[in-house]
């Protein structure tokens, strides 16, 4: 299952980036996926919520995932399309010579952590 993966890799991440500001837990992330990660969002939420139990950090992440829209930029006109379909052609000229400039990321852009009061 390919969520399964992806999820793997966020719970990965946001551990990871917890443990490096030495977080005792982190209470919330939010995951930017690009729309050609071709995840279904509902999914992810759900391997998301079984695998953060296997780490103390992530056991009580909230977690909320944005889908980015497919970026395109034509190599002919300079024009950048910004989409929802699968469609790899200038909007403008209808070129078919594109560059993806957004739409394949897996990032974590937003990491909310509880750190020891001292
Ligand atoms: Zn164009």
């Amino acid at each position: 299952m390919h969520e399964l993966s992806i999820a793997e890799e966020i719970v990965r991440i946001v551990a990871k980036e917890g443990a490096s500001v030495k977080a005792v837990r982190v209470s919330g992330a939010s995951v930017s996926v690009g729309r050609l990660m071709a995840v279904e969002t509902d999914n992810l939420l759900f391997c998301l919520d079984v695998l953060k139990k296997s780490d103390p950090l992530t056991e009580h992440t909230i977690f909320t995932v944005e889908e980015e829209q497919l970026q395109l930029r034509c190599k002919a006109c300079d024009h950048v399309t910004v989409t929802d379909e699968f469609l790899f052609a200038c909007e403008a000229c209808h070129s078919q010579a594109v560059d993806v400039i957004g739409g394949e990321q897996l990032e974590v852009s937003y990491l909310e952590v509880e750190s020891h009061e001292d």
